[in-house]
């Protein structure tokens, strides 16, 4: 992947001289993304042979600098992954609606009046659940484990979607409390309860669908982020970590005989709606070629 998709500076950005249609992924670090090889292959299906999605490695000082020097150089779109996503939303000319609840955005469209920020995240999450585990969040009690940027954007699109309920686990319990305050008047008459992962509350609903927004499972030796068992029968697990693609969480759900699906379709349909955004292309007709490419690119 690295030899077909090279890992571009802002230095490189200063002296671009690109023809045609430029996308870009900006994060830091970014090595990792399969983003370039999922995009690049939708954009060959589409017959977009002058557009090109390229990845860059900006340092979150030089995010401001680099917003500016993509429209100078311009790029017509740009996805951005850690740390850019909450960065950015107080850096661009506007927020999509959908996205204001998120305070983050991961997708931006260069306009006349600037860069116009999304967050396709929680489509993205929706459509994954919907295609690896045959759920919709709608009427769905959700436990979500997590109080960092992907949860806030679960919970948000469990909220706006309609769960049945809400009820969200965080190793740290201020940063629990800070989400649950953000999210209350998003919540209206659908019950939101925090609780300790390490002590769920005995009034936990019955098949509940787990998800996993925390990083725990992204490094070899993390432990899962809940004991399932402590759960009350759980209805199926979603995890968005991709990469490893078996996380404790799903081994032991595996074990439990439980439905389960990691990242990797959540990666997929941000980003084919993050395309949607860019060339009108709908996201359901590209998402295949990008899953196939990104499957490719990671082996899996
Ligand atoms: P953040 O750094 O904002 O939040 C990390 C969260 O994980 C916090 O709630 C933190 O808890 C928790 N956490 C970290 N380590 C542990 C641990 N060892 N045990 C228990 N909890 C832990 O990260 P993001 O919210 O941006 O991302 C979270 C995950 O979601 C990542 O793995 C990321 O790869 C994945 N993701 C996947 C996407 C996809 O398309 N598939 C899209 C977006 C994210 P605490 O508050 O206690 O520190």
């Amino acid at each position: 992947m690295s030899a077909v998709d090279p890992v571009f500076t802002l230095r490189d950005l200063e002296t671009w001289s690109h023809p045609g249609t430029s996308l870009a992924v900006l994060g830091h670090p970014i090595k990792h993304s399969v983003s370039p090889p999922m995009h690049n292959a939708a954009l060959a299906a589409l017959g977009r042979t002058d557009w090109c999605y390229h990845r860059f490695d900006v340092h979150p000082d030089h995010l401001p600098g680099a917003l500016e020097l993509l429209h100078v150089k311009n790029f017509h779109g740009v996805n951005l992954t850690v740390p850019h996503k909450i960065i950015a939303f107080d850096r661009v000319a506007e927020i999509d609606p959908a996205a204001r609840p998120v305070g983050a955005v991961n997708t931006l469209r260069w306009t006349p009046r600037g860069w116009l920020g999304f967050n396709t995240d929680g489509y993205g999450l929706a459509a994954a659940v919907r295609e690896t585990l045959g759920r919709d969040l709608a009427g769905t009690h959700a436990i979500l484990l997590g109080a960092g940027g992907a949860a806030r954007g679960a919970a948000v699109e469990c909220l706006g979607r309609g769960c049945a309920s809400l009820w969200i686990a965080n190793r740290t319990p201020e940063n629990l409390k800070g989400l649950l305050t953000q999210l209350a008047p998003l919540a209206g008459s659908i019950p939101l309860r925090g609780f300790s992962p390490v002590a769920p509350p005995a009034d936990l609903p019955s098949g509940a669908l787990v998800i996993n927004a925390t990083s725990a499972g992204l490094r070899p030796d993390d432990p899962a982020p809940i004991d399932l068992t402590a759960l009350p029968n759980v209805a199926a697990v979603f995890d968005m970590i991709y990469n490893p693609p078996r996380t404790p969480l799903l081994r032991q759900a595996d074990f439990l005989g439980l439905p389960h699906a990691n990242g990797l379709a959540m990666l997929v349909h941000q980003g084919a709606k993050s395309l949607e955004i860019w060339s009108g292309a709908p996201a359901s007709s590209t998402a295949p070629t990008m899953l196939a490419a990104a499957r490719a690119a990671l082996g899996v």
